[in-house]
């Protein structure tokens, strides 16, 4: 009976192989298959091109691109599972035109008019995301004293690689994991990115308020310092990289981030020319986590500028009877 057993043995191994071999056959027929549909729901690249072109205000290259692969596999899962599997936020190409403007220029919205499918595939993944990582936090729009993100990490514990000012800087799990994988790769091109400021809960922006006011005068202080309740820093996910200062901008840091940092999700919050709609001076050195989903369809149809995204995002989710999209969690508020 030994031999029986031995062929039968045999069999169970073969039987594996060739079961893994024939899912694996699958999983590649299946990516295939939405690779093409995704091609297919795409406009023309010259078309998008063209779009890029009448968007000279774009930080970055404005020239559309098919949404790239992400940079490492933890950022690719995070774009992954950011779709939405209910399906319930939607997003209808043939109504884009009933979409509020927001502080979007004529130009962005015509982007979106010359391209609603492709805009509504960017879109799509980032209705998924949370309502806190895509909230609109302006002079305008605040957050409760008591509002404090449920999961923030130390940078020093969790991720002792990144370079910190204190050691005391925290953030969110997601967005420190992010910005990990961006400090690494600053690194591997030679460019080491220090985190001055992180997490900040309210009463320390007060404080840190009051002292800007008192050091140089409530006009002065209003344009670089946001009121408590009115800073990014108290969502979490939002960083200050050293030196903090105008100088940054002439850095190679800053010229690293502005090339790279949408790749691992981060925005440059403060542009420069912005001022008037942000409500802030220009800040080089402050970046906003948005996600891989949001930071790409700034890039592609906001001109790269946060602002006019989020307050996009905010405008079209509060009315709850949109028929162009509306937001599955209630949306950002
Ligand atoms: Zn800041």
């Amino acid at each position: 009976m030994r031999w029986f057993a031995r062929i039968y043995a045999i069999g169970r191994v073969a039987g594996r192989r060739a079961f893994a071999a024939l899912l694996i056959g699958v999983v590649t027929v299946a990516a295939l298959a939405i690779a093409v549909r995704s091609e297919s729901n795409g406009p023309s690249r010259a078309a998008s091109r063209a779009g890029g072109a009448r968007n000279p205000e774009s930080a970055v290259s404005a020239a559309a691109r098919p949404l790239p692969a992400a940079p490492t596999a933890r950022a690719g899962r995070a774009a992954r599972t950011a779709v939405d599997p209910a399906g319930e936020a939607s997003c209808d190409p043939s109504t884009v035109d009933r979409f509020r403007a927001g502080d979007t220029t004529e130009s962005t919205m015509e982007r979106i008019r010359e391209s609603p499918r492709r805009f509504c595939w960017s879109l799509r993944p980032v209705l998924a995301e949370s309502d806190d990582l895509l909230r609109l936090v302006d002079r305008d729009h605040g957050l409760e004293p008591g509002y404090e993100p449920t999961d923030l990490v130390s940078l020093a514990e969790a991720h002792p690689e990144i370079p910190l000012r204190t050691g005391n800087e925290r953030l969110t799990a997601r967005a420190a994991e992010a910005l990990a994988d961006m400090v690494l790769a600053a690194e591997r091109d030679g460019i080491e990115l220090m985190v001055s400021s992180a997490y900040r809960d309210y009463e320390t922006q007060r404080q840190l308020h009051e002292y800007w006011i008192e050091r140089l005068g409530r006009t002065m202080a209003e344009a670089l310092s946001a009121p408590a309740g009115h800073s990014q820093h108290q969502l979490g996910t939002t960083v200050d990289f050293a030196p903090v200062g105008r100088r940054f901008g002439e850095t190679p840091q800053a010229e690293w981030l502005e090339q790279h940092a949408w790749r691992y999700g981060f925005s440059l919050s403060y542009p420069e020319g912005y001022e008037t709609m942000t409500g802030y001076n220009y800040e080089p050195w402050h970046y906003r986590y948005v996600g891989f989903a949001a930071a790409y369809l700034e890039r592609e149809f906001f001109s790269s500028v946060q602002h006019k995204m989020l307050t996009f995002l905010h405008e079209n989710s509060r009315d709850r009877r949109s028929v162009a999209f509306r937001f599955h969690r209630g949306g950002p508020r």
